[in-house]
């Protein structure tokens, strides 16, 4: 038996200020209820980005090769196990991994923060702003949780948690914040909090889900402990993400999951009882055949950003940033939200009202009538939303669904949920 596998992915970023910037997948052309159909502009990648083709066309090659890794002595099972393992290896670069640092791959950002909620030592207090997405602010609850209230500016932020922690009981302590709002596109400051942290002996996990498709993260740049993304909001497609950094608290925790791949030893006591001797790296927490199309697109969505360089990316974001705030500023019925005022550092992620406009109408408006996906409602944010807006912002619903029947044009009524984002 031989084997003729002839695929060969190219793994090293190479980087040119020459070359075009990674292309999203094929145009859509969506039906319009004025009739005839528009191209699709899908404005809501906040909630998910469409995948870059370059990563469909990496994910088209592998695809014929892939087989299950780390069980199986097989030609395709060794290649996909060394493809897997090489994605570890390229997101480590991506993120600045230290060394000693893991790379564990789970779902999503939601999975990696549970994940690592799992894993606190017993007694840990958290640390959390109130202004964090649903991801971030919940899966600590099993813990002793200090939520912080919304800061008005980035210093503010360092000045509140520093004081937090001052008065934090002795034991593990973890913050968690946010790089980039899914809701003002606002940058905290991250490095800042985790010195801050540090000073008073708490470690930092920094949600990228928002920063990492906009900015360069780096753990060791930003000094944060542990690093949690998602690869559909980073161009790559849904069903994968990472959790990255310290091993200590991974290496020592019951596995997030009890299963094949994270157990080592399995054996019966003479009792009949079962022991079981855990992994030590990543497969700890990696139990059951891991989603290795996955990673691998995560992996080819960092190489892609990689290869085209933030610097340029975050230049042409700027631009239609200023643009989309230009003609936002000429409507005065139209209210951009902001924790941290109009000049502060943001992504190019921005939420508005409409005064006047249900949220859900208009939002069905902009897709029936001009082919513009935006998200509204609450985007999985209630208490920072009841912060920007006060009682408007207590319209129950998880992350806002449009009320417009298909088909049908949507009208201008006032009440409900009343913040897009684009
Ligand atoms: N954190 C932030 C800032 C987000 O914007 C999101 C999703 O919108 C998440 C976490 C959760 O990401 P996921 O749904 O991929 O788990």
């Amino acid at each position: 038996m031989s084997a003729t596998t002839t695929f060969a992915p190219s793994c090293t970023p190479s980087h040119t200020d020459t070359q075009p910037l990674p292309v999203l997948g094929r145009e859509v052309l969506v039906p319009l209820v004025t009739g005839g159909e528009a191209p699709y502009a899908a404005l809501d990648y906040a909630a998910s980005a469409p995948a870059l083709q370059r990563v469909w066309d990496d994910v088209a090659a592998y695809a014929p090769y892939y087989g299950s890794v780390h069980r199986g002595a097989g030609h395709l099972s060794q290649l996909s196990t060394e493809l897997y393992e090489q994605s570890r290896r390229t997101v480590a670069e991506f993120l600045g991994c230290r060394e000693g640092d893991q790379v564990v791959f789970t779902r999503a950002t939601t999975d990696s923060l549970n994940l690592l909620a799992s894993v606190l030592p017993q007694g840990t207090s958290v640390f959390v702003f109130e202004t964090e997405h649903h991801a971030s602010l919940l899966p600590w609850r099993a813990h002793e949780v200090t939520y912080l209230d919304a800061p008005r500016s980035p210093e503010q932020a360092v000045a509140t948690l520093e004081s937090a922690l001052r008065s934090a009981p002795a034991g593990p302590k973890l913050v968690c914040v946010t790089g980039a709002s899914n809701v003002t596109g606002e940058v905290w400051p991250v490095r800042e909090l985790a010195r801050a942290a540090h000073r008073h002996g708490a470690r930092l996990v920094l949600d990228a889900a928002q920063l990492a498709p906009h900015r360069p993260v780096s753990l060791a740049g930003l000094e944060a402990d542990w690093v949690a993304l998602s690869g559909h909001k980073l161009y790559a497609p849904f069903g994968a993400g990472v959790l990255a950094g310290r091993a200590d608290w991974l290496r020592t925790a019951e596995p997030y999951l009890a299963g094949g791949g994270a157990s080592r030893r399995v054996t019966r006591g003479p009792d009949g009882s079962v022991a079981v001797e855990w992994q030590h790296n990543e497969a700890r927490h990696e139990a059951g055949s891991p989603n290795v199309i996955g990673a691998y697109a995560i992996a080819s969505a960092c190489r892609a950003l990689t290869e085209a360089g933030f610097g340029r990316l975050i230049a042409r974001e700027e631009q239609l940033l200023a643009r989309l705030r230009a003609g936002l500023a000429g409507l005065p019925e139209v209210r951009i939200l902001s924790l941290f005022g109009q000049d502060a550092d943001r992504v190019g992620v921005l939420s508005f009202v409409v005064e006047g406009w249900n949220s859900s109408h208009f939002a069905a408006a902009l897709s029936a009538e001009y082919g513009i996906g935006v998200r509204d409602g609450l985007f999985c944010a209630h208490p920072l939303l009841r912060t920007l807006l006060g009682q408007q912002g207590d319209t129950p619903g998880e992350c806002g669904a449009p009320e417009a029947a298909p088909g049908e044009l949507p009208q201008p009524s006032a009440g409900g949920t009343p913040t897009l984002n684009a």
